[in-house]
């Protein structure tokens, strides 16, 4: 295995080579070569992708006994001697975010002594897991020491040191070891044993930028953009502050500041708009008939509907506040004086399809009943004058 092209120079976007074997799979045809650039996923590293002969898609690259998988949507001959070409964009991103990591890595185990626990190299983002957790004052530390170590460019080596060597050598490793060790070094900041693909030296990484963290099982999960990815998010999130500069009327720089001021602005015109409802409210109360016994549809959220009944009944024995139409059905809070009887709920329930429920003088829910049937009952059963619109 040590001896693949992808080990042997991880800047391979183009071979040649041959068809072994070729199975059918679960997700796709298993295409064996006799050599290849495309790196199996493992180590946090996914599976390379790209295409055998320009037209078979190779859509993952996995490794099973030693063997690796080029999975293809289509079956090749045995024997056949294909091309094979990376999506080397996707590729070299993992070879940056997975470097960068290493850095990252290498530093935090340095300063603090925590592993690494934990790697996920995603569509959209980094992972790393570390077991301690760190202040946001030290990951601001540790993401400049990581950046500094990018942009001195250091060198990266791949070395096979014989186990007497490994023995003497200070290095990081996520299990035992058996067998030949592969040691990935970036200067001044890490040593460690690691399967994946990586750059020749750090400035090939770019930037590294912990975009955010949390606990995770008693250390710290952060989260990376790294290289081309750390570029597109800032990109991404550009776009985004400059929307939201231009809905401002705000600097970029100081959004934050104009969303306080507006969060302000709502709060205070919410309560200007409690008031004119309690104001509208009491209007409409005294335009209402007279009478024991009102039902009143209201054009207006349900919310108002309870403080409506509570003032109905001030003046009278019982109520109805519904809001709504026939096609989405009503809210209702029904009221009386000295208490909805459970004999009174059963009715109303029965005669307006209704549901819901409620303790002491009130119930509330909802009826799907269409109004005139609605109207009918209350007026004829109950004895109700109703009003609509409120008015
Ligand atoms: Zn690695």
């Amino acid at each position: 295995m040590l001896d693949t092209l992808y080990y042997k120079n991880p800047y391979i976007k183009e071979f040649t080579s041959k068809v072994i074997s070729c199975q059918p799979g679960k997700n796709g045809y298993e295409v064996v070569l006799e050599d290849t650039a495309f790196y199996p996923e493992g180590g946090g590293q996914p599976g390379d992708t790209g295409s055998l002969n320009e037209n078979i898609e190779v859509i993952d690259t996995k490794e099973r006994d030693g063997r690796i998988l080029h999975i293809c949507k289509e079956a090749i001959a045995e024997g056949t001697v294909v091309t094979g070409k990376l999506d080397w964009q996707r590729r070299f991103r993992h070879m940056q975010q997975h470097t960068g990591e290493h850095i990252l890595s290498g530093i935090i185990h340095q300063k603090y002594g925590y592993d690494n626990v934990g790697f996920h190299m995603g569509k959209d983002f980094v992972s790393v897991d570390f077991n301690g957790m760190l202040t946001p004052e030290q990951v601001a530390e540790i993401e400049e020491c990581a950046n500094e170590a990018v942009f001195s460019d250091q060198e990266i080596r791949v070395t096979y040191p014989s186990s007497e060597e490994l023995k003497n050598l200070n290095y990081r490793s996520k299990k035992e070891l058996t067998g030949q060790v592969r040691i990935v070094e970036v200067a001044g900041s890490d040593i460690c044993a690691c399967c994946g693909t990586h750059v020749k030296r750090t400035g090939e990484v770019g930037l590294i930028k912990v975009t955010r963290s949390e606990h995770y099982k008693g250390g710290i999960r952060l989260y990376l953009q790294i290289g081309w990815s750390a570029l597109e998010d800032y990109a991404q999130k550009l776009a985004g502050v400059q929307k939201v500069s231009v809905l401002l009327s705000a600097k970029p720089e100081l959004i934050g500041e104009a969303v306080e001021r507006m969060q302000g602005i709502v709060a205070d015109q919410k309560q200007e708009i409690l008031l004119l409802k309690q104001q509208l409210m009491q209007y409409q109360i005294k335009e209402l008939p007279e009478g024991e016994r009102l039902a009143v549809f209201l054009k207006d959220d349900p919310s108002s509907l309870r403080p409506f009944c509570e003032q109905l009944l001030e003046k009278r024995e019982m109520a109805v506040v519904l809001t709504g139409d026939d096609g989405a059905g009503y809210k209702f809070v029904l009221g009386k004086k000295d208490g909805v009887m459970q004999e009174e709920t059963k009715q109303f329930r029965e005669a307006c399809a209704a549901k819901g429920g409620g303790k002491g003088n009130m119930i509330q829910g909802s009826a799907s009943a269409c109004s005139d049937k609605i109207i009918r009952f209350l007026e004829d059963e109950w004895g109700f004058v109703t009003v609509k619109d409120g008015k």
